[in-house]
């Protein structure tokens, strides 16, 4: 099929996320992928340093994870996963939870990241009502993104996006999110405030807190101390709540260490992973738990049990999928690529704040969590999600074979774990380039 016809099909069928069709750019039509590199219709490539929202970590079309796909696929593709398990599924579980900290030890499967946190939610309020406690509100961060189901825009309503929801949602009690940049002063006392305000409202007996540990993805790479989720951790347990971790984007090597909760050293209740748990080959997602939580949910009455699941809970070929993209994520090669990632970053983006452009963009809150660099673009008119420099500063990047998504006035790069020093002192050259360009 030519290029222009599948852009036609598109044109007439398709309703893409997060989009306004009407003043949206023309979709590319991506053609095939290898490594860090996209191509589209036209023979355009293009450098994914956003890792295809951020699920991609081996690189695209990466061989082993094809293979491990293609032979599950030929053994065995989907089964029922009440009454029936599989090799895949039961090793891939194995694997995690020994990567995550003691204790997290049973794993419930589902499809995506707003589903391994409708779970999560789920099974909290139900281990408590199984307990025959009453523990019924959830504490959340402001800013915080954990999805687009309802029960996940419930807890991330505080991000904006989902106004015209708002009625629909159930309430959520947030606090402050002590974000901190390069260079931050003021910290400690965000932080104080944030815990001040967190120890207030788990005298309201909340069932559980969700964070995103260490980085606030969707609200612009907002990133916070491992000492403040330490305490934060400390107190959770002291008011005898539970502690959600959404790892969705964290988790599998982002930040530097396998997952943030084994950066900063806390042990929570739960944690939520997707996104990279395959590789980003495919729709798959985990949330794990202590096995205290499962024990609730046994008895003789199904009433006790978690009444929940999906068509392709634990899907075979995204286990395979899982368990070849963790075997690469232990390799050498993949933890040199992923310290040289944060080396390349912070010399350029010190570079950068250091020497800004002389005329257009301010570089604020440079800031960097393993291989996730980002700063604010300031001076630019407005800031925050809806910034207009964002759509600008995209365009641009596009125009150079660059895939780099601003979140509003927040430029970051959040790379897979296979491209090369030389493809990112490319990106960043580009970077300054673009950045001087601005008005
Ligand atoms: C992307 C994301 C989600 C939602 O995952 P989907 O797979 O898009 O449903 C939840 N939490 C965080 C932190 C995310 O980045």
């Amino acid at each position: 099929m030519s290029g222009d016809d599948i852009i036609g099909l598109d044109a007439r069928h398709i309703w893409h996320p997060f989009t306004q069709a009407e003043t949206a750019p023309p979709v590319a039509a991506i053609v095939r992928g290898q490594g860090a590199r996209l191509w589209d219709q036209t023979g355009k490539e293009y450098l994914d340093l956003v890792s295809s929202w951020w699920v991609t970590l081996h690189g695209h079309g990466h061989p082993a994870i094809a293979r491990a796909v293609a032979e599950q696929a030929g053994r065995l593709e989907q089964v029922i996963f009440a009454d029936f398990t599989h090799e895949p599924a039961a090793r891939l579980a194995a694997e995690v939870t020994a990567l995550l900290p003691d204790g997290l030890e049973r794993v419930f499967y589902s499809d995506d990241g707003s589903t391994a946190i409708e779970v999560a939610l789920k099974i909290a309020y139900q281990y408590w009502r199984n307990l025959g406690r009453e523990r019924r509100g959830f504490v959340a961060f402001e800013g915080g993104y954990h999805g687009d189901t309802l029960g996940a825009m419930s807890a991330g309503r505080s991000s904006g996006f989902f106004t015209a929801w708002d009625d629909l949602l159930f309430p959520v009690s947030t606090v402050p999110f002590p974000a901190t940049w390069d260079g931050d002063e003021a910290v400690a006392d965000r932080e104080e405030q944030s815990l001040a305000a967190l120890a207030r409202l788990l005298e309201g007996q909340p069932a559980a807190v969700i964070v995103e540990p260490l980085v606030q993805g969707a609200a612009g790479m907002r990133m916070c101390r491992p000492e403040f989720l330490r305490r934060l951790a400390a107190m959770v347990r002291e008011a005898g709540s539970l502690l959600i971790l959404d790892e969705v984007m964290t988790g599998f090597g982002r930040t530097g260490a396998i997952f943030a909760c084994v950066k900063a050293a806390i042990r929570p209740d739960m944690v939520c992973l997707s996104k990279g748990l395959t590789g980003g080959f495919l729709p798959l997602s985990m949330t794990v738990a202590t096995d205290d939580i499962w024990r609730a949910f046994l008895g003789q009455s199904i009433d006790r049990a978690f009444l929940h699941g999906h068509s392709f809970t634990a899907n075979p070929l995204g286990c395979a999928a899982g368990l070849a993209s963790l075997a690469l994520l232990r390799s050498t090669d993949c933890q040199t690529r992923i310290a040289a990632i944060e080396a390349v970053n912070r010399t350029r983006l010190a570079d950068l704040a250091r020497r800004p452009p002389s005329r257009g963009a301010v570089i604020a809150r440079p800031r960097i969590c393993g291989t996730i660099a980002a700063f604010d673009v300031a001076g630019q008119g407005d800031a925050g999600y809806g910034a207009a420099v964002g759509a600008v500063l995209k365009k641009a990047f596009m125009a150079r074979g660059l895939l780099l998504r601003p979140l509003g006035d927040v430029l970051y790069l959040l790379p897979p774990y296979c491209v090369s020093d030389g493809d990112l002192h490319r990106a960043w050259d580009a970077i300054g380039d673009v950045l001087q360009s601005l008005p």
